[in-house]
C-alpha cells in the first residue's frame, strides 16, 4: 500500500471499511506529520491527544457504516467547536470556547470523523491571502514566499501539505475556490442554502456558506453529502433531498451544454490564463460537451456589488463583539468608552476597515445610493446567471485572474487584493455553486485553476462535469517538503 498520508479520504475510507487501516493508524501519521509543519503555521489549535484517543476509541468498536469512519480532520478556526477554542482568527475572540458545536461539523463527526486542530484564516474570514490573521500569516507550502490564498488558507495549505485528507472551508467570496485554485487543491462552495451556517462565525449572513477542499472530486462530492443537511437552527437552509453525490458521481457528459461568458476575459488578464480556459474548452469538448460562448452583462458591477453588501452585513454582524458578551476585554471609564477600547484594541485593520466601509454605506444619508442599489444591482446579476441557464447546463470560467502572489505584494493595496475575488464573487451575489478544479501551472510552476458554475442546487452536474475533467487534466504537482521541520 502507499504511504498513509498519499491515500485520497476516499481511499482511507475504503481501507479503514475493509480493516486494512485502523483509525489509528491513520490519525498517528496525521499527527506526526502535522507535528512538523510549524513553518506553515496552519494550526491555530491542536487536539491531537484528544485525536488520538477518540481513534483508539472508534477502532475498540469500529462503526464501518459510517462515511468518514475514524478520518482525522483538520478544520477553519471560523466553525464553533464544543469545548474547543475557536478564534476566527481575532483577537477579539482569542479567548472564545463555544458551548455548543456548528452544524457541518457536528454533520463530519456523527458520521465517523474526528477533529485534528483548529486552523488559521484570515480574520473573520476577511481576505484573500491568509495575510490578516491574529495569528499571523499562513505560509503556502508551494513555496516560502508564496501566499495560500484566503480567507481559506490554512485549510488550503494543511491540505495541500498533507496534514490533513481532507477538509472544509466558508466562502463568502471566494474563500473556498480561490486558496485551492493557489495550492493545487479543489474546492467547491455550494448552493447558499444547501450546509448549514449555524454555528459559524459570521461575516456576511447573505452570502456565507461552507463548503468541501479536498485533494480531487470524488472527496468533494463524499463530503459534501456529510456537510449538507437541512437544518432548522437554520432559516436560511434549504429543505431539500439531497443527492448521494460521491455514489452517483458520473463522467458521462456527452451533450452537456457549457457556457463561456465573454465578460470574465478581463483587462490585462495572462496569456497563461488565456491559455488554461482554452484547454479547459478543449478537455469538455473531449469529452462530448458543446461549447457556447454566452454573456452576462452586469459582471463588472459584482466586485463593487459585493464590496458594499459584504462589508454592510459584517458591521452589523460585528457588533456583538463588544466586551461583553464573547472573548476580549479592555477596561474603559464607562460603558461606552469600554466598547470603544476593546473594539479599537480586539480587531484589525481590515476587520476594522469593512466596519468602517459597512456602517458608511448603511448610515441614513448613503443607505439609499450605496446599499440599496447595491442590492439592486445584485438582482441583476442574479437575473444574468437566470437567463443564461436557460440556454446552458454550466459555465467554465478561471478560478482567479492570477496565480497566487507573494506574501507582502498585495497587502497595503486592498483594492489589489479585492480584485483577486473577480471571478469568485458572482457566483455568492447569486448563490449558486462553483467548484475549482488544479488545471494547470504557470510559467513559474504555480497551480491555477478552472471554475465551473452551475444552476442552484446542481452540484451533482458541477462534481460530474469536474470529474470528467479531472480525469482528462490529470493535474500533478510535486510538493517539495522544505517546510518539514524534525
Ligand atoms: N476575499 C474575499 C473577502 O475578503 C472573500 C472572503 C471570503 O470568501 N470569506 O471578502
Amino acid at each position: 500500500m502507499s504511504n498513509i498520508i498519499d491515500l485520497s479520504l476516499s481511499e482511507l475510507v475504503s481501507n479503514i471499511k475493509n480493516k486494512k487501516l485502523s483509525s489509528y493508524d491513520v490519525t498517528s501519521e496525521y499527527v506526526e506529520r502535522s507535528k512538523k509543519s510549524k513553518n506553515l503555521n496552519t494550526y491555530i489549535e491542536e487536539t491531537f491527544d484528544a485525536a488520538l484517543k477518540k481513534a483508539k476509541e472508534f477502532d475498540t468498536k469500529p462503526d464501518l457504516n459510517k462515511k468518514l469512519p475514524g478520518i482525522p480532520m483538520a478544520i477553519k478556526d471560523l466553525f464553533c467547536t464544543k469545548n474547543v477554542k475557536t478564534t476566527a482568527s481575532s483577537k477579539i475572540l482569542n479567548n472564545f470556547i463555544p458551548t455548543y458545536e456548528s452544524t457541518v461539523t457536528q454533520n463530519l463527526w456523527n458520521d465517523g470523523a474526528i477533529l485534528l486542530g483548529k486552523l488559521n484564516c484570515d480574520e473573520f474570514a476577511m481576505g484573500s491571502s491568509n495575510e490578516t490573521s491574529y495569528f499571523g500569516n499562513v505560509i503556502s507550502p508551494i513555496d516560502k514566499d508564496l501566499v495560500p490564498g484566503g480567507s481559506s488558507g490554512g485549510s488550503a495549505s494543511a491540505l495541500a501539505a498533507k496534514l490533513t485528507p481532507a477538509t472544509i472551508g466558508t466562502d463568502t467570496g471566494g474563500s473556498i475556490r480561490q486558496p485551492a485554485s493557489f495550492t493545487g487543491t479543489v474546492g467547491l462552495k455550494p448552493t447558499y442554502g444547501s450546509c448549514s451556517r449555524y454555528g459559524i462565525v459570521a461575516f456576511a449572513s447573505s452570502l456565507d456558506q461552507a463548503g468541501p477542499m479536498t485533494r480531487n472530486v470524488n472527496d468533494a462530492a463524499l463530503l459534501l453529502e456529510v456537510m449538507s443537511s437541512f437544518d432548522n437552527k437554520d432559516s436560511t437552509s434549504v429543505d431539500f433531498k439531497r443527492p448521494m453525490y460521491s455514489k452517483d458521481l458520473s463522467k458521462d457528459i456527452k451533450g452537456k451544454k457549457i457556457g463561456i461568458p465573454k465578460e470574465y476575459r478581463v483587462d490585462g488578464m495572462s496569456e497563461e490564463i488565456e491559455k488554461l480556459w482554452e484547454n479547459g474548452k478543449n478537455y469538455l469538448k473531449d469529452c462530448g460537451a458543446e461549447i457556447i460562448d454566452v454573456s452576462l452583462p452586469h459582471t463588472k458591477f459584482a466586485l463593487p456589488t459585493y464590496y458594499i453588501v459584504a462589508p454592510a452585513e459584517a458591521s452589523s454582524n460585528l457588533a456583538r463583539y463588544d466586551g461583553v458578551k464573547y472573548g476580549f476585554r479592555t477596561k474603559g471609564n464607562n460603558l461606552i468608552d469600554m466598547y470603544e477600547k476593546t473594539r479599537s484594541a480586539g480587531f484589525g485593520d481590515e476587520v476594522k476597515r469593512r466596519i468602517m466601509i459597512g456602517t458608511y454605506v448603511l448610515s441614513s444619508g448613503y443607505y439609499d445610493a450605496y446599499y440599496l442599489k447595491a442590492q439592486k444591482v445584485r438582482r441583476l446579476i442574479k437575473n444574468d446567471f437566470n437567463n443564461i441557464f436557460q440556454k446552458v447546463d454550466a459555465i467554465l470560467t478561471p478560478s482567479t485572474p492570477s496565480s497566487a502572489f507573494k506574501i507582502g505584494d498585495k497587502s497595503n493595496d486592498p483594492v489589489s487584493m479585492y480584485l483577486n475575488d473577480i471571478f469568485t464573487v458572482p457566483v455568492n451575489l447569486a448563490g449558486l455553486p462553483g467548484i475549482s478544479i488544479p488545471a494547470g501551472l504557470d510559467k513559474k510552476g504555480y497551480p491555477l485553476g478552472l471554475q465551473i458554475i452551475g444552476k442552484s442546487f446542481d452540484e451533482q452536474n458541477i462534481l460530474n462535469i469536474a470529474y470528467s475533467m479531472e480525469d482528462k487534466i490529470n493535474f500533478k504537482f510535486n510538493l517539495k517538503e522544505w517546510w518539514i521541520n524534525d
